[in-house]
């Protein structure tokens, strides 16, 4: 399957935001040093002038060109497949395959497998391996089948492993997925910020709503069935942890979250605490770093249904070109939490 070249103003576009999400498409000739490169190519941006566009490696070399030793432009096809085999190896075995049996599939040494794997889809194999059980077994509940149906039909061998492999990350068991967080108890407290009004909930597994100018009507929306305390001695802890980490932005990935999505949503939540402090993301960047660069709408998606802000920080997503775009709790917010960050 090939994707069709793009114009040449999409395609200096794409170079000039090195979008990743066309490495493959097409490759980029330099006329003046001969040599040819990636779209996201790393190394300084050469004179448009100076560029042509080619739709393959064999293209350029066959004017003469060489491909650029920065960013190896002809390994995107060879990696490409490599992933999509692994991919369809996991889809198809019974048990999630090794990292060193994917490795020996592409020919490659199971550390650059795992490397270039990542790159691809923001997952190791067997992170993405769980994620797409989860994500089965979900698909299977919202359905409406039975939890122990659902669970063996997303090929778990046992509804212990499942809950082990879900364990850690989801913090709500399949059962409370399926009815509106029954069976869950969620603290819950208003506090006073710089920000304005924050909401903070959370259960015995992590923070599972963060947001502003909201009060617990709104967790007992999201989560009809939850039983909601407000306070609570351990929650407080937790809280004055995420009330520093909000009004002095520093590294909060400690501070545990129970979420719950696709496999594709949880990979852009990923991608988005990837996202150094202080620096920004377009939607087509988290498309590509959580595996599916044409996904840019669900990427945009997820991002909405965030339920954790700040901690899951969707507002270092920004317009291509600069724009600041929208924030779900509105742009001063947005605004104030990127200065911070930048500081
Ligand atoms: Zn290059």
């Amino acid at each position: 399957m090939m994707a069709s070249v793009p114009n040449d103003d999409t395609a200096w576009a794409a170079v000039l935001r090195r979008d990743r999400a066309f490495d493959g498409r097409f490759v980029t000739g330099v006329l003046t040093t001969g040599i040819y490169c990636r779209p996201s190519c790393a190394a300084r941006h050469p004179l448009r002038e100076n560029v042509r566009f080619y739709a393959s490696g064999a293209e350029a070399r066959a004017t003469g060109l060489r491909a650029c030793k920065r960013c190896m432009p002809d390994d995107v096809s060879r990696d490409e497949a490599a992933v999509l085999a692994a991919i369809d190896e996991i889809k198809q075995a019974e048990d999630a395959p090794s990292l060193t049996a994917l490795a020996d599939i592409a020919g490659y040494s199971p550390t650059h497998f795992q490397r270039v794997f990542k790159r691809a889809t923001g997952l190791s194999p067997a992170a993405y391996a769980r994620a797409l059980r989860e994500e089965r077994a979900r698909d299977a509940l919202s359905a409406g089948e039975s939890v122990t149906n659902a669970i063996y039909d997303a090929g778990y061998g046992s509804a212990s492993r499942f809950y082990e492999d879900t364990k850690g990350r989801l913090g709500m068991t399949a059962s409370a997925w399926r009815d509106g967080g029954a069976g869950v108890t969620i603290h819950w407290a208003v506090v006073k910020t710089s920000l304005g009004p924050m909401l903070v909930g959370a259960t015995d597994k992590g923070v599972c709503r963060l947001s502003f100018n909201e009060d617990d009507s709104e967790l007992a929306r999201r989560f009809p069935k939850a039983e909601l305390v407000e306070g609570g001695k351990d929650f407080e802890r937790l809280l004055a942890d995420v009330v520093a980490s909000v009004e002095a932005p520093g590294d909060f990935a400690h501070i545990p979250l129970d979420v719950k999505g696709t496999a594709f949503q949880e990979a852009c939540w990923k991608a988005l605490r990837d996202i150094p402090a202080g620096e920004t993301r377009t939607y087509a960047d988290i498309a590509a770093a959580a595996g599916n660069p044409k996904a840019v709408r669900a990427a945009g998606s997820a991002n909405a249904r965030n339920n954790v802000a700040v901690l899951i920080p969707c507002h270092r997503v920004i317009r291509t070109g600069g724009d600041l775009g929208g924030y779900a709790y509105g742009l001063d917010i947005k605004r104030e939490l990127l200065a911070r960050e930048k500081n």
